[in-house]
């Protein structure tokens, strides 16, 4: 197969002819018809994932066919359309059988924990307990599009937060993370506030439904700007960022009670950031994170994209090939590039 292969963090990775994978007893192989780019693949690839050894294929957002199927495999077969959540679990620990898939105590990450899917081929394990069906409607490029961004946005704003119609949602970061979550809690009937520092950002997050947006280098406090607009404070926020300030300011801007997802990864030197925990005492805030979704809550999600309720399709930037993937992953830190790029050539 052809591959993204990469020896030593921060080389350049080269695209390489390497063995085709085997399907363990209880897992597949999937032909890559789709995977997307996105920071975590940068973040693996400077070396700031422990899980990842080396030499190492990076990609965790996937779409694809079944191509071959180990003997202990039931619920899949050759030739179906498939998508996985990038945090797969292993079907037996106690957050498995509790149906917590995404915080299994041996998780598989397919581009982390093993080879991922910047690949024509990609073998994922524990499959009956991972895969997910897609619907003939939601094409392939769509499906890969879900994997990580959208689908720990979905549970951020569904599960974690309960977001329900009517309250404010404050989204810090308009990235893939914050416009998945500015168009999840706009489809829940909630009031969307997008913060970025970039007015191109924050003119697609209108699009999106954002109902207001905030400039976070044209005010001198977003809280008290979050506080104003929503005459006290947001119900729900967002990190989508993943930054000491943008943390912090989500917690800040909530009213009493309030929820604050943190979704944005906090890796090295930003692991253990300040929190206003006066607050988050006095105001009784609640704290959460979220880390992908389990593979059984992606139908509640592709129900509401076959409704056309979702249409995680707007948020599809390029489609590159397997060869343009390299200087956009290398560079996946300075791109100013609106949407999420999907591999479609390999
Ligand atoms: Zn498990
Ligand atoms: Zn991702």
């Amino acid at each position: 197969m052809r591959a993204m292969y990469y020896e030593a963090f921060e080389a350049t990775p080269e695209i390489r002819t390497l063995p085709d994978p085997t399907p363990t007893p209880g897992g597949v192989v999937i032909k890559v018809e789709a995977t997307g780019l996105c920071r975590s693949d940068w973040h693996g690839w400077m070396g700031h994932d422990p899980d990842i050894r080396l030499p190492h294929v990076p990609g965790h957002e996937l779409a694809g066919r079944v191509v071959a199927v180990g003997r202990n495999v039931r619920r899949f077969r050759e030739g179906e359309r498939v998508t996985v959540p990038f945090v797969s679990g292993c079907g037996h620990c106690g957050e498995c059988r509790s149906g917590n898939q995404q915080v299994c105590e041996e998780q598989f990450q397919p581009g982390f924990t093993h080879w991922g899917s910047f690949a024509e081929l990609v073998a994922i394990d524990f499959a009956d307990h991972n895969l997910v069906h897609l619907p003939d409607a939601i094409d392939y490029a769509t499906a890969a599009s879900l994997g990580c961004r959208f689908a720990t946005s979905f549970r951020a704003v569904v599960d974690q937060a309960r977001v329900t119609g009517g309250e404010w949602v404050a989204v810090h970061g308009c990235g893939g993370v914050g416009l998945s979550a500015i168009m999840i809690a706009a489809a829940l009937g909630a009031n969307p506030i997008a913060i970025d520092i970039s007015a191109e950002k924050l003119d697609f997050a209108r699009k999106m439904g954002a109902v207001a947006v905030i400039n976070a280098r044209e005010v001198a406090d977003v809280a008290e700007a979050v506080r104003e607009i929503t005459g006290g404070g947001a119900h729900a926020s967002v990190d989508a960022l993943g930054s000491p300030v943008t943390c912090f300011n989500s917690i800040k801007n909530l009213r009493r009670r309030g929820r604050h997802v943190q979704v944005g990864l906090m890796l090295a030197d930003h692991a253990t950031p300040q929190i206003p925990m006066a607050q988050v005492i006095g105001h009784e805030l609640e704290i959460y994170g979220s880390h992908g979704m389990q593979a059984w809550r992606y139908d509640a999600m592709l129900a509401m994209i076959e409704s056309g309720k979702l249409a995680p399709q707007r948020l599809i930037g390029r489609h590159v090939s397997l060869e343009e993937a390299v200087p956009a992953l290398t560079a996946m830190d300075k791109a100013t590039d609106l949407g999420i790029s999907v591999i479609t050539r390999f």
